[in-house]
């Protein structure tokens, strides 16, 4: 019988754990599609998963990783086939669901999504539950009509993989995008990839008037805590801020004057339960319009054996872009 490698997490006794198990079809749990998992990806709630930083797993024991990108051995689902490739994302998988850190995986048919013809299952987890997130957040921001030819949008956290990738969005849809780092060396790096200018996070963590000068047409915030409050603050009449992360913190403390007086939208996004409509819709728009060699040159791979060390990486802040993961080697 084949075996494959799986990355474990339990708890005993209060104790969480987490290692690298062989495990076999045998295994898997119950699900319609029975899916040879070639690459999975890194984000940060995985990073917080795989150190027991964050209380993300919901049920024991849970094979970790959000994302999978394979190909169907099986299928009791009418929707998919044998030799179909599809991505799944979010929606609990690596949760309260089996996830995509090992080699075969047992998923329920709906969490997952045809991968479009045009990218391969390497391309589709450089962008995996980040990128997609960048381009609900885009959307997010169009629907609530920001438009290019406002005033310049910001991306905080922009040299992370959901930063990096709402960058590169924005610009291509020809929005003025200012990039907000903490790392002033990756300047070269965002202008790469759209930005018009970089700024350095620090001004965004200053704690100023609960409604300063109007600044910004809109922005896409993966930080949360004072660099939200002070985005905010400074948003221009009519714009919007796509909220879906918390990198620098969870807590927000703000007015409700943007609000009444500008009209200023706070856009939640999470990617988590997106309804398999909106889904297929982001990944067709994401197949159009992301520039496959920027994808690549912004991510690196790695192999399911040095998980642990990247983690801790990422959660430092230090990963640039987006870490896809081999979960075969
Ligand atoms: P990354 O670690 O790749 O990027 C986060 C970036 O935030 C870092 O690269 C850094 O950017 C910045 N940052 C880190 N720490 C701090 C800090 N203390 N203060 C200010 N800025 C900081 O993570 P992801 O891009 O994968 O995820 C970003 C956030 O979005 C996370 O909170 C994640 O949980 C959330 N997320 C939410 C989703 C949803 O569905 N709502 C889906 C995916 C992610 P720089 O060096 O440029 O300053």
């Amino acid at each position: 019988m084949r075996t494959f490698p799986a990355l474990v997490a339990r708890q005993q006794d209060k104790t969480y754990s987490v290692s690298l198990e062989q495990l076999g079809v045998g295994d898997l749990p119950p699900g319609e599609l029975l899916v040879d998992v070639q690459y999975s990806s890194l984000n940060y709630k995985d990073a917080l998963a795989i150190t027991g930083r964050g209380r993300i797993v919901r049920k024991f024991p849970m094979v970790l990783g959000i994302d999978l990108a394979g190909t169907i051995v099986e299928s009791a689902s009418p929707d998919f086939h044998p030799g179909d490739r599809i991505i799944a994302l979010a929606q609990g998988l690596g949760e309260s669901e089996w996830g995509g850190y090992a080699g075969m995986q047992r998923i329920r048919a709906e969490t997952a999504v045809p991968m479009p013809s045009s990218m391969s299952p390497e391309q589709t987890m450089q962008i995996g539950t980040a990128g997609f997130t960048a381009m609900l957040c885009v959307l997010a921001l169009e629907q609530a009509g920001v438009t290019p030819a406002d005033r310049e949008v910001v991306v905080t956290g922009a040299a992370g993989g959901v930063g990096s990738i709402a960058v590169m969005l924005l610009a291509r849809r020809g929005y003025p995008v200012v990039a907000s780092t903490g790392r002033l060396e990756e300047t070269d790096y965002l202008r790469g990839l759209g930005a018009r200018s970089v700024m350095h996070r620090d001004e965004l963590l200053k704690k100023g008037a609960p409604m300063e000068s109007e600044r910004w047409g809109g922005g896409v915030d993966t930080v949360g805590g004072q660099t939200l409050a002070s985005l905010y603050a400074q948003i221009a009449y009519g714009g919007a801020i796509a909220c879906c992360g918390m990198a620098g913190g969870h807590e927000l403390s703000i007015a409700v004057w943007p609000l009444i007086l500008r009209n200023v939208s706070l856009l939640g996004v999470s990617s988590l339960k997106t309804p398999i409509a909106q889904r297929v819709a982001a990944w067709e728009s994401l197949a159009r319009e992301i520039d496959f060699e920027k994808l690549a040159a912004l991510s690196r791979i790695e192999p399911l054996t040095r998980i642990a060390s990247v983690a801790e990486e990422i959660l430092a802040g230090r990963v640039r872009g987006r870490v896809v993961v081999d979960v075969n080697r």
